[in-house]
């Protein structure tokens, strides 16, 4: 068994994400970001209005806005639509039943005009164990959700806009197969509903914050530890995700991944906030700072907020 994380390095990056605000209308069993619609915390303007100069400067190639709900910001929609020349590929990590709040109805709309990737939570595709994880009611809305996307032009096409949605097991495991399970998603999720998307991202659920106390509460994060260290696979080192990212929380704050931001983890190497990207120049070229959790993105075929690495 693997004991110690593997020290890895930073390289230049490719993928700014930024969490714009913890506030969301749902509460999940899960959530690292512990988020729920009590939160309050939000990024200032003045730090979402550097966000398109750094893209510039720093050649990023994706912005990944998540949260909390991203889309409560009251800046979500003028970010995206001051990024909107630039070729770039903007991610909203969206959790679907965002649409069906008030005054958000123009959402699907708005991120279709502006070819916004939305990458959305679906844990399953049987109703009960989304609703376990995820609250009462949150499967329905999702797959309504879907098909006022799929009628926007959304998940039909290879080169069109772009749909893809994220399983994490419900219970103490590891994701099974990628490639399995999207086939499996794709074939229920249509003959049930007629709905489609365009990829599946498994992502093994990450031992910190909220579901680390769930773990506990359950007495299984010994067990849970050990599967991530047992499984721990070398191959996945070479394209984890922290090495071309930067992640910015809602202070401005730099870590090497959204999960370190969650748990307020850095090292003293690099730029500390996004002022510091604006007011010097990095290459990128530091130890990146990792312990226990990081077994979750090395563990069997890998996790990242993309997917499956291996
Ligand atoms: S929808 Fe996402 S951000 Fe909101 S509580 Fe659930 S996991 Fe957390
Ligand atoms: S949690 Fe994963 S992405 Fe974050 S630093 Fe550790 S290995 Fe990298």
């Amino acid at each position: 068994m693997q004991e110690k994380f593997p020290s890895i390095n930073k390289e230049p990056i490719d993928t700014l994400q930024i969490n714009i605000g913890y506030k969301c209308n749902q509460a999940c069993k899960h959530c690292h970001v512990n988020s729920s619609p009590l939160r309050t915390e939000k990024m200032s303007n003045e730090i979402i209005s550097l966000i398109p100069k750094i893209v510039d400067k720093y050649n990023i190639k994706t912005l990944d806005i998540t949260g909390g709900a991203p889309e409560l910001h009251p800046e979500f929609k003028n970010l995206i639509t001051s990024l909107s020349k630039k070729e770039i590929d903007i991610i909203d990590r969206c959790n679907l039943t965002i649409f069906f709040e008030e005054g958000y109805e123009d959402l699907p709309e708005f991120l279709a005009n502006n070819n916004v990737i939305i990458t959305a939570s679906l844990p399953c595709y049987e109703k009960n164990n989304v609703e376990l994880q995820r609250g009462y009611g949150v499967f329905e809305k999702s797959i309504n959700a879907i098909k006022m996307l799929n009628d926007l032009g959304y998940g039909k096409k290879k080169n069109g806009l772009q749909l893809n949605l994220v399983y994490n097991p419900v219970n103490p495991i590891l994701p099974p197969p990628q490639e399995i399970l999207e086939n499996n998603y794709k074939k229920i999720l249509f003959e049930k509903y007629k709905i489609v998307f365009n990829k599946l991202y498994t992502i093994t659920n990450m031992p910190i914050n909220r579901y680390e106390e769930s773990l506990i509460r359950e007495g299984k994060l010994d067990s849970y530890s050990k599967l991530l260290k047992d499984n721990f696979n070398k191959n996945n080192l070479e394209s984890l995700m922290c090495k071309k990212t930067i992640s910015v929380n809602w202070l401005g704050e730099i870590f090497d991944c959204d999960f370190n931001q969650q748990i307020s983890f850095r090292t003293n190497k690099g730029p500390k906030t996004i002022f510091d990207l604006m007011d010097k120049s990095f290459n990128f070229n530091y130890g990146i700072a990792v312990k226990e959790h990081c077994f979750a993105c090395t563990a069997g075929s890998g996790s990242s907020c993309g997917g499956a690495l291996t």
